[in-house]
């Protein structure tokens, strides 16, 4: 499988495999089901990125859930931006509801910061993040602090199953980072 995907020109080194991200999604299904039983939480899932870990994890989600979805961006090209805008916002009202944030990747914490404060002034009962990549070493918000995580990467460039290099890479089954040579062309 490995070697399969090695054989993608554009990738150095896979960081998760399609076993491996649906391995954690079950884990995470299980452990979601019985925390969050008798509760109706609504998975909001940051768009775009979120969109394939999302459709994993819900299926090993086995109690009443809601699914809505927001996007927020603080990204261009390979690097954060610093300022997050919300650019499409969710429909369903968070006030009194439980909220899992569902999310690709957490690097500076910024984005995933900003949508928490939004949702804590519109009344949100509890917040949770779970995120399949995170990459501490690029932290600059000491408050974001997730429960659940995939798998913690070093600070490298990573696309796939749902991250982007410019809107591309999204649809590969599995993480990878990306070869330098093409972004410094
Ligand atoms: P943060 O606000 O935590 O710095 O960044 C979170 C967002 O930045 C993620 O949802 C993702 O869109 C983007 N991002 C951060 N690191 C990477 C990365 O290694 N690869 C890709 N493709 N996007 C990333």
């Amino acid at each position: 499988m490995k070697d399969d995907i090695l054989k993608d020109d554009f990738i150095d080194e896979i960081i998760l495999t399609r076993e491996e991200i649906a391995g954690i999604c079950e884990k995470f299904g299980e452990k979601l089901t019985e925390e969050y039983r008798g509760k109706r939480p609504i998975l909001v899932g940051l768009l775009k990125g979120s969109i394939p870990f999302m459709a994993e994890l819900m299926k090993h989600i086995k109690c009443e859930t809601e699914i809505d979805f927001i996007q927020a961006s603080s990204y261009s090209g390979v690097k954060s931006k610093g300022a997050v805008m919300i650019l499409k916002d969710m429909i369903t009202p968070v006030k009194d509801r439980h909220v899992i944030i569902v999310e690709d990747i957490i690097d500076t914490g910024l984005t995933i910061q900003e949508v928490m404060n939004l949702f804590q002034d519109r009344g949100a009962k509890s917040i949770e993040i779970v995120t399949l990549l995170d990459k501490p070493a690029g932290r600059t918000v000491n408050t974001v602090t997730p429960k659940y995580i995939g798998k913690t990467i070093p600070n490298k460039f990573v696309v796939g199953f749902g991250l982007d290099y410019d809107e591309l890479y999204r649809n590969l089954d599995y993480v990878g980072v990306l070869k330098e040579a093409v972004y410094k062309k």
